[in-house]
């Protein structure tokens, strides 16, 4: 029989140096895909559940990795060294991992799953104890302005509340939901099964309630038994000063309803900034162009400059090149975690060179060129009008 099973690490998909990283890694994957839970009734996902726990039981363990090493297979032939426990601190840890994603209901951010438990606390949550609810997301559109500043939106979206039929319970009227009689109202079974590698002892949600340790004989019209409506309502998204496009707001407690009296989840609110046709933005930074007229660049200005928070006064300075950037300090996107502190606002100064000019006008530029040392030289217009000035 030895000799049909195939190489643990070729079960696993691993190198034979693989270090106990990428022996965990690699079985998580392999678990999260082929476990019965998440192939009810799926034989050949079971087998390769099983073939990949075996591996992985005799690949995590120094002592009997060596000896595989060594002997293959034949090493743990006739004794059954082979036979592991599901329940022994090297798989909970992989399961109460693989549990969180799979049923903990997602949690972006951070949040969510069961990633700070560990060991078998979390597994018997995950196998049926209260679980929270997934995240939704939504998403809402403001003003380049309103993200300076923080705004206050309200989102109208669909919730789900307790039925008010059945006050969430999801049972008719005038009945009740009844302890499960498989699980005595615990919501998990613990199943023995002989296999083919030993005694293998593994806790699963109870088939009849799903987990929730109870029984609805008549569902509650209302909901469907489902214990929750869905309803249109209005939520208040409080946007902080300086949220940046892309960016979440979380509120707790608005998500999907938890699972066996577990919380709710949260409701994350993309928030998407309009672009502004006078401002750019980099993080904290503002950037704006201003244009200056050549007289105004030359002799200097008190000028007027557009800023997030109106106009503010600015002293041009004579002989401003064309190109320079000034920065007005605080005036830029309030720091999100850093209350009353804001980035700058960066000024372009572009000189415009008049496009159209009257006769007038060129005559006058004719003779500041003049009084300037008389840079134009014949050719075009400049040599013609040039000519034409000083007969
Ligand atoms: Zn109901
Ligand atoms: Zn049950």
């Amino acid at each position: 029989m030895a000799e049909n099973k195939r190489d643990y690490y070729e079960v696993l998909g691993i190198p034979k140096n693989a270090d106990e990283a990428a022996i965990k890694r690699a079985y998580r994957t392999l678990a999260k895909k082929y476990h019965p839970d998440a192939n009810p009734g799926d034989q050949e996902a079971e087998a390769k559940f099983k073939e990949a726990s075996e591996a992985y039981a005799v690949l995590i363990d120094p002592d009997k990795r060596a000896k595989y090493d060594q002997f293959g297979h034949a090493a743990f032939d006739g004794a059954g060294a082979g036979g592991f426990d599901m329940n022994s601190a090297e798989f909970s840890d992989i399961f109460s991992d693989i549990f969180g994603d799979l049923f903990g209901g997602g949690g972006f951010g951070g949040f969510g799953g069961f990633g700070g438990f560990g060991g078998f606390g979390s597994r018997s949550r995950s196998h049926g104890g209260p679980m929270q609810g997934a995240n939704t997301r939504a998403r809402i559109r403001i003003s380049f302005k309103e993200a300076i500043t923080g705004v206050t939106k309200k989102l109208e979206i669909n919730l789900k509340e307790a039925c008010p039929d059945c006050g969430g319970s999801g049972a008719k009227k005038g009945t009740s939901p009844v302890t499960c009689s498989q699980c005595g109202g615990s919501g998990q079974v613990t199943m023995t099964q002989q296999t083919i590698f030993g005694m293998s002892q593994t806790v699963r949600v109870c088939p009849s309630c799903s987990g929730s340790g109870k029984i609805i004989k008549e569902k509650c019209p209302g909901c469907g038994g489902g214990g929750y409506i869905a309803r249109r309502q209005q939520v208040e998204v409080s946007i902080p000063a300086g949220i940046d496009d892309g960016q979440s707001v979380r509120i707790r407690g608005k998500g999907e309803p938890g699972q066996n009296g577990g919380p709710f989840g949260d409701l994350l609110v993309e928030v998407r900034v309009a672009e502004d046709p006078h401002f750019a933005r980099e993080d904290t930074d503002i950037f704006s162009a201003v244009h200056l007229s050549f007289a105004q660049a030359a002799l200097g200005d008190t000028i007027r400059i557009l800023t997030v928070d109106g106009e503010v006064e600015y002293e041009l300075k004579g002989g401003t090149q064309p190109g320079t950037r000034i920065r007005l300090r605080g005036k830029g996107v309030p720091y999100l975690r850093q209350p009353g502190i804001r980035g700058d606002h960066y000024v372009t100064f572009f000189v415009d060179v008049p496009q159209k000019m009257n006769k007038e006008q060129k005559e006058a530029l004719l003779a500041f060129d003049a009084a300037m040392g008389g840079k134009l030289s014949g050719g075009d217009e400049g040599g013609k009008k040039k000519k034409g000035f000083f007969k």
